[in-house]
């Protein structure tokens, strides 16, 4: 037998009692006379003693040598501290030792395993398994556990039923390109990862199972952003019977569940926005409502003087920032220079100071008078002691400027805090949208979701108006999870293909099989999938979904431990008939 107890387990109440115990060394002291060895594992340290007087000179040989990070394994007998340590739950004991075992060698590790340790990012992704020995990375991965089995649990009580789906696939679009797996067996075919389950779940409602859900892996080879993983985990479900009020009901449940049990954090109902009133409040389809700083445009308040730039723009928007009249000139100053870096592309800011005395002082007084500068702070809903920030131009990037600064300026402000939760359901999303590059509509979920009844008419005439019934979920300016009630209309879904762009021929060797089901009876269904990986980051109260994955990928897309991607031999090569053209 290894071990009786493990190194986090033993109190005073075990003294005299013989144990075993194996681990890692975490650090040795070494008096001659006496050597104190703290041994390790997964849940905590316990301090182990050999004396000259009380222990073999050949156990003293072997403790005398031991390394950082060692495997040993030990008996002795639990004997109290002389001297306790109250900051470690072994802290009162510690073990007489009387047989050693030296079980492995370690090489000295390249970064100290400890909870501040001195090993940067790189050293510690290349050697990971390192990692996962300290604390907080264990940690994190433990609550990533008790995070899926609460998940796992809830549904399973609601009937849900986890079924597993292929990854081995045909192409879905969920907007992002496919990571493709050549076929050895099938010359020039190529399998797609999914990027989703959701046509295996559409699938599985024509088959009866009328909730579904599936912790699972998704792949999607997209350009990759700070924090994004090629392959992450979804929470996908869906469900049968069932119009999107009963989704949304649904879930919240389940997210108020985590929250409750996770955080012990108690949520009411969860308010609902529709996603045109998000980006006009909050210029973004996924606002952080935890603070307020709601958007004001202002082109009524501010067009009507001489002042060109305001003149010229589609769109007039401020936030009123609370307190911010106290930050100096040169503060402002950088803040204009922030919001002119190239990553948020603003051409200037605008400001206005609220006085306590509530008069204001703004930075075009030139053109604007008190009056005028009175209503900026009225439609912002400033107050003294705020700063009112202007930005203008054509309305989406204005938006999409304002609300970065927003984000800022809370995070500064120290208005984001993590241990809040504001959960949103953003509602109405637009069945489409206009891609620039390819000058189309694209759709904006996936061509399975439903447009709003009553719309699909307007898909001839205003095409960008149309509203689906589609939601997200957003905590905390997250978006966490986002789902559509579905198309189960065999006829309605080929006219969405063909109005998307897809020819009829297309259609079928692409998503044949969805319409063949649909015509075996398709109940009506819809479905939601979270994003796991990002959902535990902010139930633990941090931004890096990557401290949550065991494995992760760093920012280009690369396992640095395995050293992946990597080129295949020509052997290899030559069975897939493939022929690298480089
Ligand atoms: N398949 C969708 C996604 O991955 C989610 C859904 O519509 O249920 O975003």
């Amino acid at each position: 037998m290894y071990r009786t107890h493990n190194n986090g387990e033993l109190r005073s109440e075990h003294i005299n009692e013989t144990v075993t115990l194996s681990g890692w060394v975490q650090k040795t002291r070494n008096k001659g006379f006496m050597i104190w060895v703290d041994l390790r594992d997964r849940y905590g340290i316990t301090q182990l003693i050999f004396d000259e007087e009380r222990t073999t000179q050949e156990v003293m040989k072997i403790a005398s040598e031991l390394g950082r990070e060692f495997v040993i394994q030990v008996t002795g007998k639990v004997i109290e501290r002389e001297s306790k340590n109250p900051n470690m739950p072994t802290g009162d004991i510690e073990i007489l030792v009387s047989e050693l075992i030296l079980l492995n060698e370690s090489l000295t590790p390249p970064f100290t395993i400890e909870d501040e340790t001195d090993g940067g990012e790189d050293v510690r992704m290349k050697y990971r398994y390192l990692d996962i020995r300290r604390n907080p990375v264990r940690e994190n991965l433990v609550f990533r556990h008790t995070v899926t089995m609460a998940v796992r649990n809830y549904l399973s009580g609601k009937n849900f039923v986890e079924v597993e789906t292929p990854y081995l696939i045909k192409s879905t679009p969920e907007g992002a390109r496919d990571f493709v797996v050549p076929s050895r067996m099938n010359e020039g075919q190529f399998y797609a990862l999914p990027q989703s389950p959701q046509t295996f779940k559409q699938l599985l409602m024509v088959g009866g199972m009328d909730r579904y859900f599936q912790i699972v892996k998704c792949f999607r080879d997209e350009d990759l952003r700070a924090d994004r993983q090629p392959e992450f985990t979804q929470i996908d479900c869906e469900m049968a019977f069932v119009e999107q009020e009963d989704i949304l009901q649904t879930f919240e449940g389940l997210t108020r569940h985590l929250l409750k049990e996770i955080k012990g954090v108690e949520i009411g109902e969860f308010p609902r926005m529709t996603y045109d009133d998000a980006m006009r409040t909050y210029g973004n389809d996924k606002p952080d409502i935890r603070f307020g700083m709601k958007f004001g445009e202002l082109n009524e308040v501010a067009q009507h003087r001489n002042f060109n730039v305001f003149n010229a723009a589609e769109l007039v928007v401020g936030i009123a920032v609370p307190g911010a009249n106290s930050f100096t000139r040169k503060e402002i100053d950088k803040l204009i220079d922030w919001v002119k870096r190239p990553q948020i592309g603003a051409l200037g800011m605008v400001y206005c100071r609220c006085n306590e005395d509530g008069t204001y002082k703004s930075s075009v007084d030139k053109f604007y008078d008190q009056e005028d500068l009175a209503r900026w702070a009225e439609a912002t809903g400033a107050q003294p002691g705020d700063l009112i920030c202007v930005l203008s131009g054509d309305t989406n990037k204005v938006r999409a400027q304002l609300s970065a600064l927003r984000m800022e300026l809370a995070e500064r402000l120290g208005l984001r805090k993590p241990d809040e939760f504001a959960p949103l359901w953003v509602v109405d999303f637009p069945l489409l949208e206009w891609d620039e590059e390819t000058e189309r509509f694209h759709a904006m979920h996936h061509p399975f979701t439903s447009p709003k009844p009553g719309q699909m008419e307007l898909l001839r005439t205003q095409p960008g108006d149309v509203k689906a019934n589609a939601y997200d979920l957003v905590l905390n300016g997250n978006e966490i999870g986002g789902g559509s009630i579905r198309i189960h209309d065999k006829e309605i879904q080929s006219k969405m293909f063909d109005y998307l762009g897809f020819s009829e021929e297309e259609a079928k060797a692409q998503f044949g099989f969805l319409m063949d089901a649909f015509q075996y009876g398709a109940p009506p269904h819809g479905g939601i999938a979270f994003g796991l990986d990002r959902l535990v980051a902010i139930l633990g109260g941090q931004e890096t979904i990557r401290d949550f994955i065991a494995f992760p990928k760093n920012n280009a897309g690369r396992d640095v431990m395995i050293d992946a991607p990597a080129p295949i031999d020509e052997a290899q090569l030559q069975e897939l008939n493939l022929q690298l053209n480089l």
